[in-house]
């Protein structure tokens, strides 16, 4: 699944939020580097066995651990503003853990 994670929607996400392309893209590069080493690309925690999909792709195919899931649900249903992709990765202090 890991592998399945899309550049594209990614950087479509972080440039939605404001990004130039070009740091883009190398913001992106950090990302997928952080899910090939078994890291969640949110908060840089391990994955764990089993991570979640998080909502900041329209096909969930950033994989994130699951106090990031439940983070991202929690701000959905908070009306907060998501943690967009450009902000990652977050200060853990802000994630519930
Ligand atoms: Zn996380």
């Amino acid at each position: 699944m890991r592998a399945s994670t899309h550049p594209d929607c990614l950087r479509v996400a972080v440039m939605a939020a404001g990004r130039p392309s070009d740091q883009a893209a190398e913001h992106v590069r950090h990302l997928i580097a952080a899910v090939a080493a078994g890291r969640c690309p949110r908060c840089g925690d391990p994955l764990g066995r089993w991570p979640a999909s998080s909502t900041a792709t329209p096909d969930g195919c950033v994989p994130v651990c699951i106090a990031c899931a439940s983070h991202e649900e929690w701000l959905a249903e908070a009306k907060e503003p998501p943690a967009t992709p450009d902000l990652w990765p977050l200060d853990p202090d802000k994630i519930e853990h």
